[in-house]
């Protein structure tokens, strides 16, 4: 359902390493008649849907989804290079993230930062060749237990934010950005947000996005469409407590994600 602020709600599922294509591609399926058979709720409208599988089934997922009517699905990779091509063994580019069929990218994961030691300017990069090539581009920002501890939060997300976007120079081109708040301390560990303690953050989020908006010169509120996800052992027990808090327009789910029964009750939280 899309709410008064008219930012339709995404569930958004982070597949990681897991999955064959041919255990991927039965889980879309499930995923997808789940949601032509329960005709209330979000058979048309309630909410749109993205998968970020693994990058040697993103082309299967993308053709499988292609043809659904019953919601709007989002296809997307796990992260690909700044660089257009080049000689990176086993990277992925942009250009080859769209030919599978895929229409957006998962960048900055907290994953992809502290194991795999991204910095703030090699996202930042990243942001910019996902939204020039026409990728909606979702920045992942979040802080460690350490940092929230050390009452740092909005800091490091706030730091993470303006370095993700800062190659954007344009307004439209931060529309076509999807924010997910994800803490670190809350991913793969059960232990989530309270619906309070995130609605805080993405409260921020979409303020620092008011000012990142006025700043190169949009005349219109573009903050107020921009959807901000939750990210964080999201649950169907706990979606929807999470999901009605005014700024929290969505959520990236990765354990929840790789099961379709769980994966539906999640959107079903959506209302
Ligand atoms: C994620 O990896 O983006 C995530 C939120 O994982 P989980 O739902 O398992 O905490």
């Amino acid at each position: 359902m899309t709410g008064s602020n008219n930012r339709t709600p995404l569930i958004a599922g982070n597949w990681k390493m897991n999955t064959t294509a041919e255990e991927g591609h039965a889980l879309a399926v499930g995923i997808l008649e789940g949601i032509s058979a329960r005709a209330v709720g979000f058979s048309t409208v309630g909410c749109d849907i993205g998968f970020y599988p693994p990058a040697t089934s993103l082309g299967l997922i993308a053709d499988l989804c292609s043809t659904f009517e019953g919601c709007r699905v989002l296809v997307g990779a796990q992260n690909m290079h700044a660089e257009t091509s080049g000689a990176f063994t086993g990277e992925i580019s942009s250009a080859m993230v769209l030919s599978c069929g895929a229409d957006s990218v998962l960048l900055g994961h907290s994953e992809r930062r502290h194991v795999f030691n991204e910095t703030d300017s090699e996202i930042g990069a990243k942001m910019e060749t996902a939204v020039d090539a026409g990728l909606t581009a979702v920045l992942c920002v979040g802080e460690t237990i350490e940092e929230r501890d050390a009452e740092n939060t909005t800091e490091v997300v706030g730091n993470q934010l303006e370095a993700g976007l800062e190659k954007l120079t344009e307004a439209a081109q931060l529309e076509e950005v999807i924010i997910a708040y994800e803490p670190v301390w809350a991913i793969g560990t059960g232990r989530t947000a309270t619906p309070a303690q995130a609605q805080e953050v993405h409260a921020f989020i979409r303020e620092q996005l008011g000012s990142a908006f006025e700043k190169r010169g949009a005349k219109g509120a573009g903050h107020e469409k921009t959807r901000i996800l939750y990210g964080g052992s999201v649950k169907p027990d706990n979606a929807a407590e999470l999901l009605s808090q005014p700024d929290i327009d969505g959520a990236l789910v990765g354990g929840a994600s790789l099961d379709a029964e769980s994966f539906l009750g999640i959107c079903e939280g959506c209302g």
